[in-house]
């Protein structure tokens, strides 16, 4: 019975992997949709509710898809217009690109989005204060910033779990990071991504049921509706260098049975919905996250052994 099993909350970036992946200038083009009409069928084969954060320009050209996953019950927030990192943006044109963005999906939905993940997880250290611009415009939890030592992304010490960051400008949004679990005294990001697609299985299902061990709130797992679209960059993308085709590609054959199995161990939840049940998040503000209780590293077990030999 659903009510039996763990939550974890399912989140979605909608968008199209050319556009978001290999040129911002491409189009939106219509597969993209496809893969996003094929995903909420598995949701709701498994009575799954998810959290999509959808870019505007995808929501600009599908509107359809958007206005069918709002009155399927999943929870529509936003992704931002362009697929800029935060980083590559000045608080300016970030506030331009989120509120294009939400202006855009209020039109479809009939609400403006209160949750927004940066694309590529782009708040950084260096971009923290795009949390200050999203609750200044009545955003009330943002799932951005990755909290381990990424090459491209990650703050290594923002606290693992979620917190309400007070920001300087004396306001308070929700930071939900995506899952990462402790490993030899290192975080690794097994929330979704590369990782989650090649994980084995029954890894994959074991980090997550650690995860809700150790958590009071559901961990995060993420996810692009073209990981799925086993043969959408031979298709739609046959020009794309062997490099990026095989880093890009790599899982996607078995990601649907994954994802599959992942819900059927876990049941998908929002955002929303966590944060409505959560108690006393504990507070931060930027720069002293080192006030917020993180997770205790602890000894290597099974998970970390047989996760260890897979990666
Ligand atoms: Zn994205």
């Amino acid at each position: 019975m659903n009510h039996t099993k763990p939550n974890i909350i399912l989140s979605v970036d909608v968008e199209c992997w050319g556009q978001s992946v290999l040129d911002r200038s491409l189009p939106i083009l219509p597969h993209a949709a496809d893969n996003v009409r094929r995903l909420m069928q598995l949701f709701e084969l498994h009575n799954a509710k998810a959290t999509l954060f959808v870019l505007g320009k995808f929501a600009e050209v599908h509107p359809d898809v958007v206005a069918q996953a709002a009155d399927a019950g999943h929870e529509i927030a936003s992704h931002g217009y362009g697929h800029v990192e935060v980083f590559r943006m000045s608080p300016s044109e970030f506030r331009d690109d989120i509120r294009k963005a939400s202006d855009i999906i209020a039109g479809i939905v009939g609400r403006r989005p209160k949750g927004y993940r940066a694309p590529v997880f782009s708040i950084r250290r260096d971009s923290i204060w795009a949390l200050d611009v999203l609750a200044d415009e009545g955003f009330e939890f943002d799932s951005s910033i990755f909290p381990f030592a990424g090459p491209r992304y990650g703050i290594a010490d923002w606290p693992a779990g979620p917190c309400t960051v007070k920001t300087k400008s004396g306001h308070s949004i929700v930071e939900y990071p995506p899952t990462t679990l402790q490993l030899f005294g290192r975080r690794l990001p097994v929330g979704g991504g590369g990782y989650a697609r090649l994980l084995p299985k029954r890894v994959l299902r074991m980090c997550f049921d650690r995860a809700t061990r150790d958590r009071s709130t559901p961990p995060v797992f993420y996810c692009h509706p073209y990981e799925i679209d086993k043969t959408e960059i031979d298709t739609h993308y046959p020009g794309t260098p062997l490099k990026r085709r095989l880093h890009q590609g790599i899982g996607r054959k078995s990601f649907w049975s994954k994802l599959d199995a992942l819900l059927t161990r876990f049941s998908g939840t929002t955002f929303g919905s966590a944060i409505a049940k959560a108690t006393a998040l504990p507070r931060i503000t930027p720069g002293e996250p080192e006030n917020c209780e993180t997770p205790k590293p602890r000894p290597a077990c099974a998970t970390d052994i047989a996760y260890a030999a897979d990666v």
